[in-house]
């Protein structure tokens, strides 16, 4: 069973959203660190069965959300499991065929954007709901059940998870601009990171090798998995060039 592992959102059950740790914490500053209006009503945000709290930004750390101990997640939950090794995911996500991938993040896609719960998690069998679960990775040889991270791109991106795969999704703009490098082309797909207020709130970039069919003036949601760096900007590699997945929001 995993232990300690903190959430960027949380899914919201009174008004059936998910939210972000940075609304709450602020909302927190702002009441002298009260907070009740939401407590009691803040869970996973991706079982909805686990209760979360708010652990207050000190000199050590940032605000984060954390499980309350007496609560459990829903045995399907990928938060009831360790992270998979970026070594390990490369590996699993390139024995995917393009297909396979593709299938995978769209699965990823409705449970993170289409929010009723019925239409993400599966049904059956407990062995065959973890199984379906886009977030697990249960593998037979050798014999192992580990999650993906999840990152909002919205959210804080703290330094101790610089360079760990992570599947990151949310709500952005794009466009996109063609380099040469060593006489080969790329493309560089910007992605404007939309807060919940729709405003542009960071710039991250992905070096693709193909030009994405995109236009610049529409909001996608974005699903994609890799690891994220700093370094002159924030950027994400991806895991796999097929790793990625958007659809225009209507
Ligand atoms: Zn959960």
């Amino acid at each position: 069973m995993a232990k300690g592992k903190s959430f960027d959102e949380f899914y919201y059950r009174n008004e059936d959203r998910n939210v972000s740790v940075k609304f709450i914490s602020d909302y927190a500053d702002k009441h002298n660190g009260d907070y009740n209006l939401y407590r009691g009503n803040m869970f996973c945000p991706e079982c909805r069965a686990a209760e979360l709290i708010l652990r207050r930004k000190s000199s050590t750390h940032r605000a984060h959300l954390k499980k309350i101990p007496s609560s459990c997640h829903a045995n399907d939950c990928s938060y009831n499991y360790e992270y998979i090794t970026c070594k390990r995911a490369k590996e699993f996500i390139n024995s995917l065929s393009d297909e396979k991938i593709q299938d995978k993040l769209n699965s990823m896609m409705h449970m993170f954007f289409d929010k009723k719960l019925e239409m993400h998690m599966p049904k059956g069998e407990e062995a065959e709901q973890i199984k379906s679960n886009p977030m697990i990775i249960s593998h037979e040889q050798p014999k192992f059940i580990r999650a993906f991270r999840r990152k909002s791109l919205s959210g804080w991106f703290s330094e101790d998870e610089e360079n760990k795969l992570c599947v990151f999704y949310g709500k952005v703009k794009m466009d996109v601009s063609e380099m040469v490098k060593d006489e080969k082309t790329y493309f560089r797909l910007t992605l404007h990171v939309l807060n919940e207020n729709n405003e542009p709130r960071k710039k991250i970039i992905v070096f693709r090798s193909w030009r994405d069919n995109i236009d610049k003036d529409k909001d996608y949601y974005i699903v994609l998995i890799g690891s994220w760096s700093s370094a002159n900007g924030w950027k994400i590699k991806l895991a796999n060039q097929k790793a990625i997945k958007f659809r225009e929001i209507s």
